[in-house]
């Protein structure tokens, strides 16, 4: 199938054609048309699948052949709207709609928070056609009155079921009522909880239904490796990775916040120019460490989940996992940043004693055992021990269990009242505080919210769909009680 054949607007082609694309990627196969054809859409499809332009060039082709919409002043009304979870992704959705939109007499604004409101009030008066935005910013516009969105003909909600995770869905709510009744609306998710199940219950009308590659399917093209190594070498096989297979662009992840700014200053220290992006960081360094790592002047991004999420980066050759995520789901998505729209890309995994409970939830996910290989040189000490592993006032066993003063419910969490056989048992310790810098800073303002920190809501529940009753009512962390956000859960059609 060709772009041609889609029938987007010749402005579209051209541009898709100096993007260097040929062939639509298969969400961009099925949504396109969905999309041109002005129906709702429910779509499963995570970053690296080419959801981005499935949404974008539709919309932005249904913006062009449709009347210009002009507001009070009389300067273009915002006709289409675009939420995502966190700002870079909202950078970076816009910065496709620009790439796509080249050629076209369209205008386009980025808004999310910690930064001047100020800009964004002058931006908006010039007139905006398409905004994409990230839900806090754009409420405190709302509610300042600067921000009109009476116009709005198309909707799509971006990883929505990461919004749900960090705790949106309220602010989405209040966006969704600012906004006519009459819309088109589509929703982009890389899961289906029920949570979002319920969402689209609520905002999608008879949508289509598109599922492409499942959360725990694992890119082919991508390949994997684990490096077993003791806890106080990672930081030097990392520095012999990068200098002996002269690596130029690798992003790196860790859990922790500090534990990105550490291991930056070694990098450094070590000749291999490196930066930390997560949510401690100003808007401005973050925004100055992507674009000095994507134009190849920075070797190593060192990133959290959180704040890695939605980074796009065209054929990223290397990820490494410095530290495996405590939640299987993010190494898929972690690993999802290389090897993207088919490039080849390799995804390493330094895996100390401590880890073994995250690696064997990581591999029950993927369903395949990740090729165990020691670099010579760095064989871990036999007779290392395992230590739990701290996060914030959070304590994880090596097993995978966690303890200390944990907030209620949680990524972590067991699998849901009884019967959560396989997951981790949930927080001791009742409903106390999230554990601190498990989540970054998260609304637009930086500010941590109360709500919930990464991945984990409030009410107590985990994960979106997470079981029930009794404990923390987390994400079965495999194959546990039911009702939870089972790895790899089925699209289903939403009851309308
Ligand atoms: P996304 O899933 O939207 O984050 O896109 C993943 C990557 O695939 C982006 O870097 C896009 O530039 C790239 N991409 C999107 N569509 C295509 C296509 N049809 N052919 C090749 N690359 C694409």
């Amino acid at each position: 199938m060709s772009f041609e054949s889609l029938g987007l607007a010749q402005p579209l082609l051209k541009a898709i054609a100096d993007a260097g694309y040929t062939t639509p990627t298969p969400i961009q196969s099925q949504a396109i048309p969905a999309v041109m054809q002005g129906g709702d859409l429910l779509a499963g499809a995570q970053t690296g699948t080419g959801k981005t332009a499935g949404f974008t060039l539709p919309m932005l082709h249904r913006l062009s052949v449709g009347q210009p919409v002009l507001n009070k002043r009389g300067k273009p009304a915002i006709r289409a709207l675009v939420l995502t979870p966190t700002r870079e992704l909202a950078a970076q959705v816009e910065e496709s709609v620009k790439t796509y939109g080249k050629y076209l007499p369209l205008k386009s604004m980025v808004m999310f928070g910690g930064v001047g409101m100020q800009p964004q009030i002058n931006r908006l008066r010039d007139g905006v056609d398409i905004l994409v935005a990230t839900p806090g910013r754009l409420l405190d516009h709302a509610q300042q009155g600067t921000l009109d969105l009476s116009q709005v003909q198309m909707l799509v909600l971006d990883e929505a079921d990461r919004m749900l995770d960090m705790g949106f869905v309220h602010d989405i709510k209040k966006v969704l009522a600012l906004l006519p009744a009459k819309k088109q609306s589509l929703l982009f998710s890389a899961t289906f909880s029920d949570d979002i199940k319920n969402l689209a219950d609520r905002l999608l009308n008879q949508p289509a239904l598109i599922e492409v590659a499942r959360r725990n399917q694992t890119n082919e093209s991508i390949a994997q490796k684990v490096h077993p190594v003791g806890r106080e070498r990672k930081k030097e096989l990392l520095v012999h990775l990068i200098k002996s297979g002269d690596w130029h662009q690798v992003l790196v992840f860790t859990r922790m916040k500090h534990g990105a700014n550490r291991l930056t200053d070694y990098l450094n220290d070590q000749g291999i120019s490196a930066m930390a992006i997560h949510g401690n960081k100003s808007q401005g360094a973050r925004t100055k460490a992507l674009a000095d790592f994507k134009s190849g002047d920075l070797t190593c991004l060192v990133a959290t989940d959180i704040a890695a999420r939605g980074i796009d980066i065209d054929q990223l050759p290397h990820v490494v996992n410095f530290e495996l995520p405590n939640v299987p789901e993010d190494y898929v998505h972690r690993i999802g940043r290389t090897g993207r729209a088919g490039a080849q890309g390799e995804a390493v995994s330094l895996v100390c004693v401590d880890e073994n409970g995250f690696l064997r939830e990581i591999e029950k996910l993927i369903k395949r055992e990740i090729p165990k290989d020691i670099v010579q040189g760095f064989a871990p000490d036999p007779s290392e021990k395992p230590e739990p592993i701290v996060l914030g006032r959070m304590i994880l066993n090596n097993n995978g269990s966690r303890s200390g003063g944990g907030g209620r419910g949680g990524r972590p969490g067991g699998g849901g009242g009884g019967g959560g056989g396989g997951g981790r048992s949930a927080p001791r310790g009742g409903s106390g505080h999230a554990p601190h810098g498990s989540r970054e800073g998260s609304r637009d303002g930086g500010a941590p919210r109360q709500a919930a920190p990464q991945g984990q809501r409030s009410g107590g529940g985990g994960r979106p769909g997470g079981g029930s009753s009794g404990g923390g009512g987390g994400r079965p962390a495999g194959g546990g009680g039911g009702g939870g956000r089972s790895p790899g859960a089925r699209l289903t059609s939403p009851k309308r």
